[in-house]
């Protein structure tokens, strides 16, 4: 049985306090906590196997090696990628997100169209812009609803044969909206394009099934799947990962190097260029063991619990609006109270204890459609309670009669 109190015992920082109260952490889309269980393998790992990898004849080149490659597999087996090889690692989602555009540098030509959606992050819009900049490709964009839902039939009629690369998040940071990427990616398939899911929020949520899926790229973070933070991984169909040229030239990445010519190294090595972040690939196959004992149908189902508590109790607030009120979402509520600024709600639940996120969340294009500055965001993960949002409730309670 589901028991967050028990669970919460697996992480020590919830059992610190924030300004004299205890704290209340909501702030699980912007990054997750760490378990002990993943804190112990970061130790173990400096205290017993730190080595650089790949090169050292060693013991401790070879075990730290064995390790990192290991976790490589844990990552593939979880996402059920067909190879180890097509596992990447990188810094994190917008390493990923930036090693593809590069890439595709070499792959567009002027005139042709690339689609992003207006609920992304600013790392799958940025990216995309600069690879337009440089070829002449052009940036259409599909439309988003009140309810904070891309609008299907518009991304229909912006798909033609002059269509390369679609790429859309599974979840959106700032409104917790599901996407239909099911229904997307086959879309984009039809034109013979490539699509690339932003996997950074769903990950934590929702274990994909890459084959089943389809993609050609997903991306992702260890940080917000309570892992550490500074890596990540850029999944790609073996077919396309040997079509891109490397993003970044050093050690690690080359077959042979002469002043003439320099050959690259196979997949995954070609994409990691210099020293890799050993540890946190390691302790990144450790957060998925972690999350893989407690299980993604049950956190799934813990989550949408706290999420239809957490809408109705806000909702009773008088002056609270909720953006992001799509059927298909996850435990993201971002809302603001008419006639105050996000910040200073923001500021008075720090007093509180209470962590929340306020602001334009890296997706400003959102904030523009809802012409607001921005938002309150609560986003919810498995080890929060019932009790921590009436707290929050209390506190939005106070920090408006405070402002008003
Ligand atoms: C957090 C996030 C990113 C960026 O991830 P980094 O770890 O900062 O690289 C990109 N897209 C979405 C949807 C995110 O939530």
């Amino acid at each position: 049985m589901f028991n967050a109190n028990h669970i919460r015992k697996d992480f020590p920082i919830l059992s610190r306090k924030v300004n004299g109260k205890p704290l209340v952490y909501f702030d699980n889309a912007a990054t997750s906590q760490t378990p002990q269980q993943v804190i112990d393998v970061i130790v173990d790992y400096y205290s017993n196997y730190n080595a650089n990898i790949h090169r050292g004849v060693h013991t401790l080149s070879q075990e730290a090696t064995d390790l990192y490659e290991q976790a490589r597999i844990k990552i593939q087996k979880h996402f059920n990628a067909k190879f180890a090889h097509e596992i990447i690692y990188t810094s994190g989602t917008t390493h990923s997100i930036n090693t593809v555009a590069n890439g595709f540098s070499a792959l567009l030509a002027q005139g042709d169209h690339v689609i992003v959606s207006a609920l992304e992050h600013h790392s799958n819009i940025v990216p995309w812009q600069m690879l337009c900049e440089r070829t002449g490709a052009i940036l259409k964009v599909i439309p988003m609803n009140a309810d904070g839902e891309l609008v299907m039939s518009e991304f229909d009629k912006l798909l033609s044969n002059k269509t390369k690369l679609v790429f859309v998040n599974h979840i959106s940071n700032a409104l917790g909206t599901i996407n239909p990427i099911e229904y997307i990616i086959k879309k984009t398939h039809e034109v013979g394009a490539a699509i690339l899911i932003d996997g950074a929020q769903s990950a934590p949520h929702i274990k994909p099934d890459l084959q089943a899926l389809n993609v050609d790229f997903y991306v992702t973070s260890a940080h917000k799947i309570c892992g550490p933070t500074g890596v990540g991984m850029l999944y790609g169909k073996e077919e396309w990962l040997k079509k891109l040229p490397p993003y970044q030239g050093g050690g690690e990445m080359i077959n042979e190097v002469t002043f003439e010519k320099t050959t690259y190294a196979g997949l995954p090595h070609k994409f990691e260029a210099g020293t890799p972040n050993i540890c946190g690939g390691i302790a990144f196959g450790a957060a998925l063991d972690y999350m893989n004992t407690i299980g993604f149908d049950a956190i799934a189902s813990y989550e949408n619990e706290l999420l239809e508590y957490g809408t109705k109790k806000l909702l009773e607030i008088e002056g609270l609006k909720i953006y992001g009120t799509s059927q298909h979402k996850t435990a993201v509520i971002s809302f603001n109270i008419k006639g105050i600024h996000p910040y200073d709600i923001g500021t008075i639940l720090d007093k509180l204890g209470i962590a929340v996120r306020t602001g334009h969340h890296c997706a400003q294009p959102i904030m523009d459609f809802y012409k607001i500055p921005g938002t309150v965001r609560a986003s919810f993960s498995f080890y929060n309670t019932k009790a921590e949002i009436d707290i929050l409730v209390e506190g939005i309670k106070k920090a408006k009669m405070m402002l008003s």
